[in-house]
């Protein structure tokens, strides 16, 4: 007999979200619509490649030093110090003090993995760690932590009444969770829901991490997708950072520069200013190089590189700069779009939320029969929670989702 039997191994559910991927691609009806996967689409429902990226993909090309050689394990050099611009700002006195250590990563999934199992492991106590993360919130943040030995807790978030955050509820949570928790703050368009804190809500959250003696762990997916400005977008991070936290941040480059599945992140974990600081960020960088070895030895090369030619290049940069700007401007148009079209329709309900949250995700409130109902009767396909990817949308379908949606909440009230 073997040592693994049916009986040793139990089936795993399905990941949700890509069982409802796998789903959109069997259904055959010739209008579905996939408002799924977080992934932006352009006016005629395709992928986009970014022209910027596309030029820094000739570059390297036509370069004869280019090569398939191993990354050293930290990853790209190049890529790491501009990411770390990127997220911290070019005067970041972080970075001049040199007491922020960088590793790339697979994407902002692994940025996050290898956040996790550090804490996991260096976390000061006997005890089990315990992180909080937000209700709702990307669900991967359950299983990584949850895998890498963590107590998961939920902070309230989201609002279902004002359909905007619970600020008060979620600093009341965050006041009694146990002291030193690792709290997950999503740096900017949040994930599900698109509603940010305010700078002024911020700065509440600074102050009960301060006081709780929390550790923040920024998770920034969608630096310029929420303004279309990159400095904007890192604005909760680098307010953190100049109140003298220690902190960490997961940097992914899939969503701002359209390179899904090319996996290119990175962890940065920033050490409170001090005089035993860069020695810190040092030690710290050699125990992530351990595990960086045995978990992926080095970090895959070929989108670091595209990602470094375009944040190290003046002129590739600010095309950069642009096509960010079309891309969240074409989601800001929708999210208006879809907003006035209820509203003419009359479409039972209020959608100014619809204008007021930011970013790839438009959080609906929808409820499950109502979400189960546009899958079936109308093959639209969105999260269970509610949530739709706006990038899924666009002048060719706009109608008919306004149309399946008016009747679904006219069906099913
Ligand atoms: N964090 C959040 C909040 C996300 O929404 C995502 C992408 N869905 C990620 C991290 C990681 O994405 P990736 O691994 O593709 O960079």
């Amino acid at each position: 007999m073997g040592s693994f039997t049916l009986a040793t191994v139990p089936v795993a559910t399905e990941d949700p979200l890509y069982r409802l991927m796998r789903e959109y691609r069997e259904d055959s009806h010739e209008k579905k619509i996939d408002l799924g996967i977080g992934a932006y689409r352009d006016e005629d429902g395709k992928p986009w490649v970014l022209p910027v990226v596309k030029r820094a993909e000739d570059l390297l090309r036509e370069n004869p030093q280019s090569n398939h050689e191993y990354l050293p394990i930290r990853g790209l050099d190049t890529f790491l110090s501009a990411a770390q611009r990127l997220m911290l700002g070019i005067e970041s006195k972080a970075i001049c003090d040199n007491r922020v250590c960088s590793f790339q990563t697979v994407s902002g999934t692994g940025a996050v993995h290898l956040g996790a199992t550090f804490i996991s492991r260096f976390h000061s106590g006997n005890v089990q760690p315990t992180v909080f993360i937000s209700d709702p919130t990307w669900p991967n943040h359950h299983q990584i932590f949850t895998q890498t030995g963590f107590v998961v807790e939920k902070y309230p978030y989201y609002s279902a009444t004002s359909k905007g955050l619970n600020v008060e509820d979620m600093l009341q949570c965050l006041r009694t969770a146990p002291r030193g928790s690792t709290v997950i703050l999503q740096g900017c368009a949040h994930n599900p829901t698109g509603i940010d804190p305010s700078q002024e809500e911020w700065k509440r959250i600074t102050e009960v991490v301060r006081e709780r003696e929390h550790f923040p762990f920024f998770d920034c997916a969608y630096q310029g997708f929420a303004s279309g400005d990159l400095e904007q977008d890192a604005w909760a991070c680098r307010y953190f950072i100049e109140q003298g936290f220690e902190c960490c941040i997961a940097q992914s480059f899939a969503k701002n520069l359209g390179l899904y599945g090319e996996r290119v992140g990175a962890f940065h974990f920033i050490c409170a200013p001090g005089s035993d600081a860069s020695e810190l960020a040092e030690r710290i960088g050699s125990q992530l190089a351990i595990m960086q070895r045995a978990e992926i030895s080095n970090p895959p090369a070929y989108g670091a590189q595209i990602a470094s030619a375009v944040l190290n290049d003046n002129e590739l940069f600010s095309q950069w700069q642009s096509e960010l700007k079309i891309m969240s401007g074409r989601l800001t148009g929708i999210r208006q779009e879809i907003k006035s079209q209820l509203e003419v329709r009359g479409t039972p309900g209020n959608w100014g939320f619809l204008s007021t949250q930011v970013g790839m995700f438009s959080y609906t409130g929808l409820s499950r029969r109502q979400i189960l109902e546009l899958k079936e009767k109308w093959h639209i396909y969105m999260t269970e929670n509610g949530r739709i990817s706006v990038a899924g949308l666009n002048p060719g379908n706009l109608q008919y989702f306004i149309d399946a949606v008016d009747d679904v909440l006219r069906a099913l009230p």
